[in-house]
Order: structure tokens, then C-alpha cells, then sequence
């Protein structure tokens, strides 16, 4: 089609407006966002949004874990929803972007199919999913795993942040409990744009990243138990040094993951050395390590790498090395059918392109175990997020709104001669 449709693009100075204009609810003095989930700041943006969706005529809901959708009513609404969205809280020093784009670029979204007076076969619902962030209370991307089933509505009522106020304590003290039972609302599919949170798009110089995958994840939980004694008296051939087996092994992890590259990960993020001294070789240590990879199979070769290593370090050292998985997440592989969708759109609008894995968890990774998903990316200034200096372009945002735009019109469907 040639239409009118085909050229309708989003209102770039609006979409920017509505960033910078929210971004003031929990404005740091560096330029980002504090905007802790379910707090008097996120209550602010909250009220904000709900008005503007009422306002470009939506029917406002609110689930029992507060995620709010906005529903533009389609011609058939038999038809499940597509939803578009993200999430409106942030880090303790977030930025202006994370999240943000994708819920106010949906409201952009229905704002421009609004203007143009254009009515989907679909109905589509917009979302701002409760405590993406995890910062004030674990799990992150607590709202959307709950609707995809991974934890019951009670459990993650029942979490508590640093001060022992519960999620439901916090949802009731800003009156955004709502009826909706969690889950119950169907959706045909959903897309979510998002920063990339990376460098790959700004350094391949691509507007638009189409993500195919997201990475699973592997957390593990270990200790070290070597011998504490005398760092004078000791010599090296009869110590048992829990650091310098703890060494050994990070090196380890850094050469599986890059044995396994290029998308493979490995981190030791944390470590802790049971009264450390200087005089003192280290007997006991505390350590958390992960690995990521799009691939379940390379999770798999990454751990039985893992464990070959250790076997190896310990046994050599004369050490014990447990280590406990604590937490596996599958990799995400969203829907081809939306993924499809994105690119069309994206190549149809005339944007630089490429296929991505997104690196970080989203919301969009738990709906995909429930739904249809899909995900959209556009590039952050040095790949920087969770931080106040998190950037981005207003073209680079208008661009991806229009993929969104222009996603969301392919999947809902537009029939009849209503353009104008
Ligand atoms: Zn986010």
C-alpha cells in the first residue's frame, strides 16, 4: 500500500517533550532519573501516564502488582490486544531513557494513530510494567515474570524492600493496588523498544536493532576453603590460599567465555574474605560468579567447564571449591513472526539495521514464555546505562518509536478506507 499510512510517522518533538517533561519526577542534579518502583516519584510519572491515556482516550486498568494498561479500543474486539510498552520506574541514579522510551513512545504510538484518525482491527494496549529495576525490590522485572506465571501475585506481594515495607504495603501507600487479577488480561503479542544498554549499535553505526534473542543466564554462589596460617612463617609450597586458588579460577571463567564467544559472558562480580588480614594468608572465602550466553547449549558447555575447572584447581591446590547454581534463566527467542515484523517495518521506514541479543534482562524476555515477543533497540551514547549520564538522540528515540509505530499497525491490522 502507498497510502497515507505507509508515510505517518510519529511527532518526534511530542516523544521528546514527554520524556524531558517526566523525566522532572525524580530529577537528579546530574541530568538522570531516581525514580525508585512504587515510590512517591514513580507515583507522580504513574498519575502522569494514566491522565495522558485518558486523555488520548484509552481505558485505564491496574493489576493487583500495579502494572497499568491503557486500552485503544480496535474495529474488532474479539481480537486479543497487541501490547506495546516497558516500565517508568528506575535505578537509585537511572536515567532518562531506560524504560521511559518504550512506555511514553506507546503512548506516542497511540497519540499519532489518534491524530490521523486511524482505527486498528486490534485493540492495542499500552503498558507500564511494575518494578523492572529490581533496586528496591527483588526480583527485577518483578510484575512481568508474575504475569508470565514464574511467581504467584502472594509471593511478590509479600517482598520486602531495605526498610521491611512489602510490595503490597507500597502499592496501597501510593493507591495503585488495582482489581485486575495478574495474568488476566490477554494479549496478541507484545513488542517492547528499549535502549540498547550497549555499544554494538553505535559502533556498527545502525539506528535500529531488531533483537532475535535475549541471553540466559546462570548465577552461582561459591566458597572457598583453604588454611588460614601464619603469612611469615608459612612457606609456599605448604600453603592453601583460598585468594590465590580464587584467582586461578576467575582467570578460569574469563577463558571459558571467551572460548565460547563472541555472545558468551562470564563475570565474578563479588568476593569476600573472611577476615582478611595482611598477615594473614586467606583461609576462607565467599564469591558469586555468572555466565550468559543466547545459546542453552553453550550454558551448558560453560558449565561443565566450570566444574572441570574447579576439579582441576582444587585438586592441584588442595583446596575445596563449592560452588551452588542459584538461579538458571533459559535464553529468550522472540517470536520470528514479530521479529519479522520489526525488520519490514524498520527496512520500510529506510533505517540502518541489524540483528542483535539483547545482553540484559527485559520485560518483554519474560512475556515471551507466555506470548508472542518481540523487542525493538536504538543506541545509548558509549553504550551507558543505569547511570544519570545515560543518553540517547531524539532521532535515534523517533526512530525506533516509528518502528514501533509502524510494527504495532502490521500486527494489529488495518482494514477499510478510515486513513485520511
Ligand atoms: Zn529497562
Amino acid at each position: 500500500m502507498t497510502d497515507a499510512r505507509t508515510n505517518l510517522q510519529i511527532d518526534s518533538s511530542r516523544l521528546w517533550g514527554t520524556i524531558h517533561e517526566t523525566a522532572e519526577f525524580g530529577a537528579t542534579a546530574k541530568g538522570g532519573v531516581r525514580r525508585l518502583t512504587l515510590g512517591p516519584e514513580d507515583k507522580q510519572v504513574r498519575d502522569w501516564f494514566r491522565k495522558a491515556c485518558e486523555a488520548a482516550g484509552m481505558e485505564v486498568g491496574i493489576d493487583a502488582l500495579g502494572t497499568m494498561y491503557g486500552l485503544r479500543r480496535g474495529r474488532d474486539m474479539s481480537k486479543p490486544p497487541i501490547g506495546l510498552g516497558s516500565h517508568l520506574d528506575t535505578q537509585p541514579t537511572g536515567g532518562k531513557y531506560d524504560g521511559i522510551l518504550g512506555t511514553l513512545a506507546a503512548l506516542e504510538v497511540v497519540r499519532t494513530l489518534n491524530d490521523a484518525g486511524i482505527e486498528t482491527d486490534a485493540p492495542i494496549c499500552i503498558v507500564n510494567w511494575t518494578n523492572e529495576e529490581g533496586s528496591r525490590f527483588a526480583p527485577a522485572m518483578m510484575a512481568s515474570a508474575a504475569y508470565a506465571g514464574d511467581y504467584t501475585t502472594d509471593d511478590i506481594l509479600s517482598r520486602r524492600d531495605a526498610e521491611g515495607i512489602t510490595v503490597g504495603e507500597a502499592l496501597d501507600s501510593i493507591g495503585y493496588r488495582g482489581a485486575e487479577a495478574v495474568g488476566e488480561r490477554k494479549f496478541g503479542g507484545f513488542v517492547e523498544l528499549h535502549i540498547e544498554q550497549g555499544p554494538i549499535l553505535e559502533a556498527d553505526e545502525k539506528t535500529i536493532g531488531v533483537v532475535e534473542r535475549g541471553q540466559g543466564i546462570i548465577w552461582y554462589d561459591g566458597k572457598i576453603a583453604g588454611f588460614a596460617s601464619h603469612a611469615g612463617t608459612t612457606p609456599m609450597p605448604l600453603r592453601r590460599d583460598a585468594l590465590a586458588t580464587f584467582s586461578e579460577l576467575v582467570l578460569a571463567v574469563e577463558k571459558l567465555a571467551k572460548d565460547h564467544g563472541p555472545h558468551a559472558v562470564g563475570t565474578v562480580g563479588e568476593i569476600i574474605i573472611d577476615n582478611p588480614s595482611r598477615n594473614v594468608i586467606p583461609g576462607d572465602l565467599t564469591f558469586t560468579m555468572e555466565f550468559r550466553s543466547p545459546e542453552s547449549k553453550t550454558l551448558d558447555a560453560l558449565d561443565a567447564g566450570l566444574r572441570k575447572a574447579i576439579a582441576d584447581i582444587s585438586a592441584r591446590r588442595n583446596v575445596t571449591i563449592a560452588v551452588d547454581q542459584v538461579w538458571r534463566k533459559e535464553p529468550t527467542i522472540f517470536n520470528e513472526k514479530l521479529v519479522s515484523a520489526v525488520e519490514n517495518a524498520t527496512q520500510a521506514l529506510g533505517y540502518s539495521h541489524r540483528r542483535i541479543t539483547s545482553g540484559a534482562g527485559h520485560d518483554a524476555c519474560n512475556l515471551a514464555t507466555v506470548m508472542p515477543a518481540a523487542m525493538i533497540f536504538v543506541p545509548c551514547k558509549d553504550g551507558i546505562s543505569h547511570n544519570e549520564i545515560e543518553d540517547a538522540t531524539q532521532a535515534d528515540c523517533a526512530a525506533g518509536a516509528n518502528v514501533l509505530l509502524h510494527t504495532a499497525l502490521s500486527l494489529a491490522g488495518v482494514s477499510g478506507s478510515e486513513s485520511k
